[in-house]
């Protein structure tokens, strides 16, 4: 045993999360939604938005965080952002404590959340420092409009006056509310975050070890716990809302009457059915065909494939099939599924009752056409946990043998360590097969022949938001294609969501409105500034 979870251990539980809005911490009325233990299903938290004035925590965050941030210069909104990063480092012990409470991560899951958490924002902060006094950017080269250089034409980007609604999904509670927050606090930008209810816990003490530095403006920054009430009603077209979670949340966010009627933009980081495809070149032994292997196994089983980000599909040669399937038997075979506060535990529990109920379901349909080679839907004894109890599941490979692009394995997203193994003949089927899955996140190819490659990527690149090419020259130095980076877009087309956050200044777009200024060029460059200074 590693012993108890840090936080976890000094407080008598169930807890109730507070909310932070309008400057102090609140709890709602009525009645709280539980937060549980995914792994003993103990009640440890819990959370109400009942009663709360979210009108009042809206104008709030407008009317003293905007202006705020918007006096401070990209420079200091940096510093802010670093002393952020700092005060997680800082208290990481007890974060991943809370991980393992709270979301059924291993510590190692814990530690991802946690530093993407810290790193995000340290990469923002960064960022910060280099665009130093400047408040506002200049969106590429102004032009001559005219007839003389005089009349002149650029295009600005100036922060939003409102206030921006980060609503976040379960899987990630730091790193999800960090990413979100690092880009629109460097715009300028307050910000409302709305962690997923089940895993709040997180969230809440981070959002409380900021509060407690000081170091973020009045207003910047609030926090909401439990249910989202009736807080998008009161958004207007200066607001914005980035919001990441399930396809069926989305469609009812892009159908909300008031995002409609004040066209409140709004970005979403949906579903995606991510693929990794081996090349017909990857030899048994070689570099390439190792890597293929570590990062599906990994993909599969970290944060118990809860990652948007995590590999769904895996498709290799057709005369590769049954070596491919036994060599990813062999990884798989070795996890040990259990209670996160267990040493030996390699696998975790799903995050809620929910999830378990959904993923037993999605390996059901899968099951329905394809092969189950290890795992499946039935119970499993976890190790440390009481027989019976916690949300968990094997890790599960299935394997399709003739594959189809109307396959439920190119359309289901099991939000769980689950993937399906599919064999391809030639490079146009696998493009086929891959852009069924209907657009996503990102999808990775593991090849070192060049045509092959080509011809992939040149095929599924329209269906992607990021793809990773990985092969010999690469290996011992690649990034797995589950690992979000804050250098390139997060996001993807169709069922993705259609967002697009992160990558670097990308990103910055959805908090600042992009203003084309036409008149006198001195004029326009003493505002603003000139491209070339
Ligand atoms: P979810 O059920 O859609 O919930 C996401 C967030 O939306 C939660 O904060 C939830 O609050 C909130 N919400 C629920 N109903 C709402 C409504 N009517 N109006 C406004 N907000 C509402 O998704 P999830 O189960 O947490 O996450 C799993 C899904 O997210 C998976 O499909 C996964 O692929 C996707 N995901 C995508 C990304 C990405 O970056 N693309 C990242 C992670 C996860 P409550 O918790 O209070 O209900």
């Amino acid at each position: 045993m590693h012993g108890e979870p840090v936080l976890a251990s000094l407080q008598p539980m169930p807890i109730t999360l507070k909310s932070y809005l309008s400057g102090r911490w609140q709890a709602g009325s009525g009645k709280a939604i539980p937060l549980f233990n995914p792994a003993t299903e103990e009640v440890v938290a819990e959370a109400s938005t009942e009663k709360l004035d979210l009108q009042a925590a809206v104008s709030f965050a407008r009317e003293k965080g905007g202006p705020a941030l918007r006096a401070l210069s990209f420079g200091q909104r940096g510093e802010i952002l670093k002393g952020m990063a700092k005060r997680i480092n800082d208290s990481r012990e007890e974060l991943i404590g809370l991980g393992q409470v709270n979301a059924g991560n291993t510590r190692s899951d814990a530690k991802f959340d946690i530093d993407g958490a810290s790193a995000t924002l340290m990469f923002y902060a960064e960022l910060g420092a280099k665009l130093g006094e400047q408040r506002t950017l200049l969106d590429g080269e102004g032009a001559p409009i005219g007839r003389s250089a005089r009349l002149y034409g650029q295009h600005v980007l100036v922060p939003r006056q409102g206030v921006a609604i980060h609503i976040n999904a379960f899987n990630f509670p730091a790193w999800g509310m960090s990413e979100k927050l690092a880009v629109s606090l460097l715009c300028g930008v307050p910000a409302i975050s709305k962690p997923a209810t089940a895993t709040a816990w997180m969230a809440q003490r981070i959002a409380e070890l900021w509060v407690e530095s000081g170091a973020l403006p009045e207003g910047a920054l609030s926090l909401l716990c439990g249910s989202v009430g009736g807080l998008l009603s009161h958004l207007r077209g200066q607001d914005v809302v980035a919001f990441t979670g399930s396809g069926e949340t989305a469609q009812r966010l892009r159908r909300d009457e008031t995002i409609c009627a004040y066209n409140v933009p709004l970005n979403v980081e949906a579903d995606s059915l991510n693929a990794a495809v081996l090349g017909p070149d990857a030899q048994t032994g070689s570099e390439t065909l190792n890597l293929f292997l570590t990062d599906v196994a990994k993909e599969m089983i970290q944060k118990t494939g809860q990652k948007c980000t995590a590999i769904r599909r895996i498709f290799t040669p057709l005369e590769r099939l049954d070596e491919v399937r036994e060599m990813l038997l062999e990884r798989l075979g070795d996890v040990r599924v259990g209670n996160p506060t267990e040493e030996k535990t390699t696998m975790g529990p799903l995050a809620t009752a929910d999830q378990l109920r959904d993923v037993r379901a999605g390996i059901d349909k899968l099951a329905a056409k394809s092969e189950i080679a290890i795992g499946g839907s039935k119970p499993v004894q976890a190790l440390g946990v009481a027989e019976g109890k916690g949300y968990f599941v094997s890790p599960t490979l299935l394997v399709q043998k003739e594959p189809r692009a109307s396959d439920l394995a190119n359309q289901l997203e099991v939000f769980g360590p689950v993937a399906t193994l599919m064999p391809y003949r030639d490079s146009a089927q696998v493009v086929t097969l891959i852009a069924a899955g209907g657009g996503g996140l990102v999808s990775s190819v593991y090849s070192d022949d060049r045509s092959f490659v080509r011809e992939a990527i040149q095929g599924i690149a329209p269906f992607h938001g990021r793809l990773t090419v990985a092969g010999e020259k690469l290996a011992g130095q690649t990034v797995p294609p589950g690992t979000v980076l804050p250098q390139l877009l997060h996001g993807g087309p169709g069922r993705a969501g259609g967002g697009q956050e992160l990558g670097g200044m990308r990103g910055m777009q959805l908090y600042l409105q992009k203003v084309a200024l036409q008149g006198e060029r001195a004029l326009i460059e003493q505002l603003f500034g000139s491209p070339r200074a």
